[in-house]
């Protein structure tokens, strides 16, 4: 009774994104599997940005794509095409849905509307504890952050990439849809990583993303104020918003995979799938969850999935400057796309550049910081 082969914790994007893999996995056709999460996940509660190649595995629910990137800042402005990549849009709700509609047809995956409480590893499996029951499991994949013990420690900076967004619709045509723009670091700093993300998905509605990298969230006040700014200052006055969203998302390099035990897995940002130094995680959790499969598929420990690279240390650096003064933020990243192409600093974020690029693209930020940095912690 209340005992599942799998059970996922969290049915957000990581969570589905297991399940769709493992229903279309036959390897797990005679496994039961339980998702649980607090929401129906019928609702749009958030929009996920990354890059890919023309064509990917999402491309049936794929909002709007731009094959070129904006990036501004006082000092540097490019727009470029991101060839062979496409920046792309997605909305979270076409992505449940998709997801719920295909695991709907299998019938040993059952989605569970609850609240859970805890979980816990015991002898030799795991408990979930909801509010209206317990569920026990031989594997565990949680995708919930159960505790904010990367926020205690000092190890490792902590920074936040903290944003509101207003999805406005004007009366007139009024954007170049043709452009994402990334980075604009055109606003004021205020001794911080501030910038406005803009993303116009038609020629009268865009996204505006009034985006920090910082240590402390803001009043929804301040976020909103300087949207208003923005846009006036682009001459764009009569306007509806049409949708908002708010997020945080942990910028660190903690070791949040060091919590996986005998029979759990914390997975997404719960399990560190953010990517320290830019908070993108979507792209991240489509390559690791089909690592996830493979590695369920062959019964290895799951305390040994997470392999650390040399990734984790460039971020870990560039986490430590930007922790230390924050306001660096906007004359590193001008370096960087002033002085290396942009599909190179795509690769690099991917993780897929070899050592020589990687030296490529760090090396065209000013030396000095990350000298410092890495001297810091070595010695
Ligand atoms: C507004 C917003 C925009 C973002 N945009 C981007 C982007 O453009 N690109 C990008 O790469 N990343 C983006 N991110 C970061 C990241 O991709 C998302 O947060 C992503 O959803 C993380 O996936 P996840 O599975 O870790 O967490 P989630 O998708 O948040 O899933 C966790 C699930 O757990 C459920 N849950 C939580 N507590 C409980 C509980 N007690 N009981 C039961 N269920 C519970 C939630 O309902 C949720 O469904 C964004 C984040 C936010 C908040």
């Amino acid at each position: 009774m209340n005992y599942y082969d799998y059970i996922i914790v969290g049915g957000g994007a990581s969570g589905l994104m297991m399940a769709y893999r493992m229903s279309k996995d036959t390897f797990f056709d005679d496994k039961t599997i339980l998702i649980l999460d607090k929401n129906k996940k019928n609702t749009n509660d958030r929009t996920w940005c990354y890059w890919d190649l023309k064509e990917d595995e999402w491309d049936d629910v794929l909002h709007n794509s731009w094959n070129e990137i904006i990036f501004k800042s006082d000092i540097y402005k490019v727009q470029e095409n991101i060839f062979p990549y496409q920046y792309k849009m997605i909305r979270s709700k076409d992505f449940y849905m998709k997801i719920l509609s295909h695991i709907s047809q299998k019938t040993n995956i059952i989605f569970q509307s609850e609240n859970v409480k805890s979980i816990q590893q015991l002898r030799e499996e795991a408990k979930v504890t909801t509010s209206n029951s317990v569920f026990r499991t031989k594997t565990l994949i949680n995708s919930i952050l159960f505790n904010d013990a990367y926020k205690k420690q000092t190890k490792y900076p902590v920074l936040q990439q903290h944003f509101v967004g207003f999805f406005i619709k004007t009366k007139d045509d009024s954007f170049n849809d043709t452009a994402a723009t990334i980075m604009d670091f055109t606003v004021a700093q205020k001794g911080n990583t501030r910038f406005m993300y803009v993303l116009p998905y038609s020629k009268n509605e865009a996204l505006f993303e009034y985006t920090l990298f910082s240590k402390e969230v803001l009043a929804y006040d301040i976020y909103k104020t300087e949207i208003e700014k923005y846009l006036e200052s682009k001459n764009i006055t009569d306007y509806e918003i049409v949708d908002k969203e708010q997020g945080s998302i942990p910028m660190s390099c903690y070791k949040f995979w060091k919590q996986n035990s005998k029979n759990i897995i914390h997975i997404g940002t719960a399990g560190g799938w953010s990517k320290a130094s830019t908070g993108f995680t979507f792209k991240n959790t489509t390559k690791k969850t089909a690592k996830l499969i493979v590695h369920l598929k062959q019964n290895k420990p799951l305390s040994k999935f997470h392999k650390i690279n040399k990734f984790w240390f460039y971020d870990l650096l560039l986490l430590d400057i930007l922790h230390e003064k924050n306001h660096l933020g906007s004359s590193l990243f001008s370096q960087l796309f002033n002085r290396t192409s942009v599909q190179k600093i795509l690769r690099f974020l991917d993780e897929e550049t070899p050592f020589y690029q990687d030296l490529q693209v760090m090396l065209k930020m000013p030396p000095k910081n990350f000298l410092r940095a890495l001297y810091k912690r070595i010695i």
